[in-house]
């Protein structure tokens, strides 16, 4: 995507036709612009709930043109309360960003926080405390205002572009060597408020308005979070009526980040300083700074020339790779910090038991290292014992987040009710699905036979004749998350098909697969089963088991549920195997109904044509483990499925089975 070439301007004070005049100038020469976005004051001085001026009316009638599509905080002043209701039901392309939050404009993520610091309104002591804060208009932010915008920066995906904002930070100038631009008062201008929303949003541009001066810092950077440094420029505009013509407007060509390079978001250019609102942090930490080539930079106050390579920051771990990874013997670590070495992680975990492996990867998409650790201890009781003692406890300053290496791999985050990999409702069809029995995709002449829950199909490309999937008729995830009518419907499936089989000299072996899947609403669950030979049947806990060694996982053998066990309880003693039911897995079932099951922790990649692979060979078919290799041409699909109707007759599931 190229770039969005926006304008910003700084206090406008009500002269909005001096603005526009201006902008439409600058917009018929270097434009065509796609956007205005102005800090600062809007409106002119006085009380908002004056009328507003014929002049402002005529912007909102469209009388008077708005030449770029303008967007801007600073709504309070004279008129201000009457233009702002007026404006929603406006065609005019000019719009209120609102008192606090994060929008997206052309792409951009612009964050913004209208109004200034008050004293008496941000902390609610003194007398004119009840009457501030009141209303769209208010020249002053609210506590709660700023915690919307955090809680917005917080939840955001991606890298905020811009920051809007009607004051500079406190502090801005910290550090910087020279003089400072004429009338600025590092004591006294800018608000901290400010300051901790940058060090928060880590903005590409933070545009200000608020000081009758105009000033462009050199960039700073900001501490590496694990992937990268990110870099901030300021430019702070002047009131556009200001009396030595300082500077109030100010042209980008920005490529929105998401359409960047990770490379390019974490480059520091030339003249880069340390970001001065991480200062005081630096010094409690200058053992951890002094390491890092910008906080050298920082102290050498400019007089070397910038060093061009990245600065310090996390580093993947590749891990022993001779240890197995056992997912019980790990937990999943967040929020660590980055200078702590394998030793001091080693140190710290140790207080849970044996540390055997450490490793940190990266991220297949964007080659950027991970945000999480794993952790392997030597027994599952240590990995049991961190989750218990250590989440939440102060490792070097911060807060550990110490997970269960299986939990959330799906990316539901959520619980059985609305366990579903991707998105949709749990349960709805999802247009497209292969496996949504109402849905147009599914190949409803294969469908052998409909139970109330569940249904039976005859697999595309068979492995051996009698090749089925046992599927829910609605669209869910994974067999651990089904309901319990349908797990044991689905039970009740393989068991009639384990009947099936017998009687053709045969025994039941299949498998499921839980990967999350980003397309088609997620994962639709399917259990691929076929019957192979008795020598086969005996050999397949160990067929599966060497095919999973040889990518390097190790399968786990759930015992055959015992006899007077219900099939809710093997559905729990399933889920509890594989983690819960947002873990992703697999499961092989064997002949005798045991289960070889393995959960993916974070970062697992299983290899998909596994499972048939192993189905294959003991069909003694390898040939057949391609799917592609095994396309039936439809006529014989239809005689295939009619065959095997006939077969599965007997062995049909009663009306009324399940409802005892
Ligand atoms: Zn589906």
């Amino acid at each position: 995507m190229s770039s969005v070439k926006v304008l910003f301007s700084g206090a406008v004070e009500g002269d909005w036709a001096a603005l526009f005049k201006k902008v439409d100038g600058v917009n018929k020469k270097n434009g065509p612009f796609e956007a205005l976005f102005c800090a600062g004051q809007f409106f002119g001085p006085g009380d908002d709930s004056l009328d507003p001026s014929d002049a402002l009316v005529k912007y909102v009638t469209g009388e008077s043109a708005v030449p770029v599509p303008t967007y801007f905080i600073g709504g309070f002043g004279a008129g201000a309360n009457a233009i702002l209701e007026a404006l929603p039901a406006s065609k005019a392309p000019l719009k209120y960003l609102g008192r606090s939050g994060v929008t997206s404009v052309h792409g951009l993520n612009v964050a913004f926080l209208d109004g200034v610091y008050h004293h008496a309104t941000f902390t609610g002591k003194g007398e004119d405390a009840a009457a501030a804060g009141k209303g769209p208009a208010c020249p002053y932010y609210t506590p709660d205002d700023v915690a919307l915008l955090k809680a917005q920066l917080k939840a955001l995906e991606g890298e905020v572009d811009v920051l809007l904002t009607c004051e500079w930070p406190r502090g801005l100038t910290t550090g910087l060597q020279g003089a400072l631009p004429e009338g600025y008062r590092p004591a006294t201008s800018g608000s901290s408020v400010v300051a901790e929303l940058v060090a928060l949003a880590r903005p590409r541009y933070h545009i200000a308005g608020g000081e009758a001066l105009h000033c462009a810092r050199p960039p700073f950077s900001h501490k590496d979070l694990g992937a990268g440094i990110r870099v901030t420029r300021f430019v702070g505009l002047a009131p556009m009526a200001h009396p030595g013509k300082a500077k109030s407007l100010h042209a980008l060509g920005l490529a929105p980040a998401s359409t960047l390079e990770p490379e390019a978001l974490s480059a520091a250019p030339e003249g880069c300083t340390p970001s001065p609102f991480d200062l005081k942090q630096a010094k409690r930490e200058a053992d951890e700074m002094a390491a890092d080539p910008n906080f050298s930079r920082w102290q050498q106050s400019g007089a070397k020339k910038p060093r061009r390579d990245a600065p310090a920051q996390a580093q993947p771990i590749a891990g022993k790779p001779d240890v197995p990874r056992d997912p019980w013997q790990t937990v999943v670590v967040k929020n660590l910090p980055w200078a702590a070495t394998e030793e001091e992680l080693e140190t710290f975990f140790g207080q849970a038991g044996k540390v055997i492996n450490i490793w940190r990867g990266t991220n297949p998409r964007d080659g950027r290292v991970q945000h999480f650790t794993h952790v392997q201890f030597s027994t599952r009781e240590a990995a049991e014992r961190a989750l218990q003692t250590l989440h939440n406890c102060d490792f070097k300053g911060r807060q550990v987040h110490v997970e269960p290496s299986t939990a959330g791999t799906a990316g539901t985050g959520r619980g059985r009710e609305g366990a579903e990999g991707g998105g949709g409702g749990a349960g709805k069809p999802v247009d497209g699905c292969w496996f949504c029995l109402g849905s147009v995709a599914a190949d409803t002449e294969l469908v052998a036979s409909v139970g109330d829950e569940l249904y039976v199909a005859l697999d595309k490309g068979p492995i051996t004749p009698e090749h089925v999937l046992v599927v829910p008729i609605d669209h869910h995830p994974a067999s651990v998350a089904l309901a319990p009518s349908a797990f044991a419907e689905m039970e009740r499936y393989l068991s009639a098909l384990r009947a099936m089989y017998a009687s053709l000299g045969r025994e039941l072996v299949g498998f499921e697969r839980h990967l999350s899947l980003r397309n088609k609403g997620g994962n639709h669950c399917h259990i691929n089963v076929i019957g192979v030979p008795p020598a086969a049947g005996r050999r397949a806990a160990e067929a599966f088991k060497s095919a999973a060694a040889k990518a390097g996982y190790q399968l786990e053998l759930l015992p055959p549920p015992t006899r007077g066990s219900g099939p809710e309880e093997l559905r729990q003693q399933l889920e509890r195997a594989v983690g819960g039911c947002d873990a992703e897995y697999f499961i092989a079932i064997l002949p005798d109904g045991s289960r070889l099951v393995r959960p993916l922790m974070r970062g697992e990649r299983w290899p998909m044509a596994l499972g048939r692979e192993v189905l294959a060979d003991l069909a003694g078919a390898p040939e057949r483990a391609s799917w592609k290799a095994c396309a039936l041409k439809p006529e014989e699909e239809a005689a295939r499925a009619e065959r095997f109707k006939t077969l599965f007759g007997p062995y049909e599931l009663q009306p009324g089975e399940g409802g005892q």
